[in-house]
């Protein structure tokens, strides 16, 4: 690990920690935080660890505006041996640079990025939660600093890094759930910034969450923005089916975000000689095979849940009940697996985990 000069200045006082078994998510925060930032003609610059606090900004910062923002999440896991795990940061900052490009914002040093992580864990490494199932969230995000009220790209930036410890996704065991199909709104289009990881695509899927909350239903699920007819994604999620013993994930088309669980989720069933076909698959397929008996199982992969199986579709008023609305197989062994590796309890075959030390 190369060591990048990180100016440190602890907090005089260290918050209380929650009791870890009563965690949610995204609502406590860690003593300190990253911040580094950016000027025209200065390049990325005062690297450093600061207590957490709140920063001031110009009420004309463009991204209060316009939007130029781009996020990441990943998690820090406590091993039983009391190593803290990380699983494949390199592939976020990666993520997070394509994103940047996306945004017309300047490209981050991917190595001093996690090198700034790494030593942020470190600092902060009590707030690792221990209750099984906890973790600490990880949310580097960059914003647009410059006081313009022009549409154009900033000519500034800052670069944060913040820490929340979070709770089990699961108090009670995995468990399917219920999803609508959406046929009004849609995510993302091709072209448009659906493959990064920026705040608009959030803002932009609210309104048919709230639809779906008003239904009793989990999460949307995505269909293409042109014919509305292509599966894209479920909530924040990728998606994968089992339909007729063939594990199918749509192709990723420039409109749907590249997760790192999906990626994981195909290398692992590839590992275990499960074919593994990322395509297009239609909603009329899904259907389709459903009405066979050939839907075997569904579900969204990404870092908060890992796997969430899919218990019931609901499309046109048509219900799919998936695998008699309970978790598949195939869907819990990819859980137990992936889980088991980013904790530290399985073994390691393809130098997915990296510690902090
Ligand atoms: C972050 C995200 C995912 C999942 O990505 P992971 O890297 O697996 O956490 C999937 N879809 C969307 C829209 C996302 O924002």
């Amino acid at each position: 690990m190369t060591n990048f000069s990180i100016d440190t200045h602890l907090s005089p006082i260290k918050k209380e920690k929650p009791n870890w078994g009563e965690l949610e998510f995204g609502k406590v925060f860690t003593d300190h935080m990253f911040i580094m930032d950016y000027k025209e003609g200065k390049g990325w610059h005062d690297a450093r660890i600061v207590p957490y606090q709140p920063i001031t900004l110009d009420p004309a910062a463009m991204i209060f505006h316009y939007g130029q923002t781009v996020f990441e999440g990943l998690k820090a896991y406590l091993a039983k041996d009391g190593r803290i795990l990380l699983f494949r940061p390199e592939k976020n900052m990666q993520r997070l640079n394509r994103s940047n490009d996306r945004l017309c914002i300047p490209p981050i040093d991917e190595d001093l990025a996690l090198d700034a992580l790494k030593q942020l864990i470190a600092v902060d490494k009590e707030w690792v939660p221990t209750v099984e199932g906890t973790s600490l969230y990880i949310r580097p995000f960059i914003i647009a600093t410059e006081p313009y009220l022009g549409v154009s790209a900033s000519a500034s930036y800052r670069f944060m890094i913040i820490l929340s410890p979070v709770g089990s996704y699961y108090k009670e065991g995995i468990h399917p759930v219920k999803i609508l199909v959406e046929n009004e709104y849609v995510r993302a289009v091709s072209g448009g910034t659906g493959e990064a990881k920026t705040a608009g695509n959030y803002a932009a899927s609210l309104k048919a969450q709230e639809t779906a909350d008003q239904k009793e239903y989990s999460q949307v699920l995505w269909l293409d923005g042109v014919e509305k007819k292509y599966i894209e994604e479920v909530g924040s999620m990728n998606i994968f089916f089992k339909i007729n013993d063939e594990i199918i994930t749509p192709a990723l088309n420039g409109s749907i975000l590249p997760g790192v669980t999906r990626d994981s989720i195909i290398a692992l069933l590839k590992y275990w000689n499960i074919p593994v076909s990322e395509r297009r698959i239609s909603i009329d397929e899904v259907m389709d095979a459903y009405r066979d008996g050939q839907l075997q199982e569904a579900f969204g992969t990404g870092t908060a849940a890992v796997i969430s199986p899919i218990g019931e579709l609901l499309w046109n008023n048509e219900k799919m009940i998936v695998n008699g609305g309970k978790t598949g197989e195939l869907s819990k062994k990819l859980y137990d697996t992936l889980t088991g590796i980013q904790k530290g309890d399985l073994e390691d075959p393809f130098g997915w985990v990296t510690e902090i030390k």
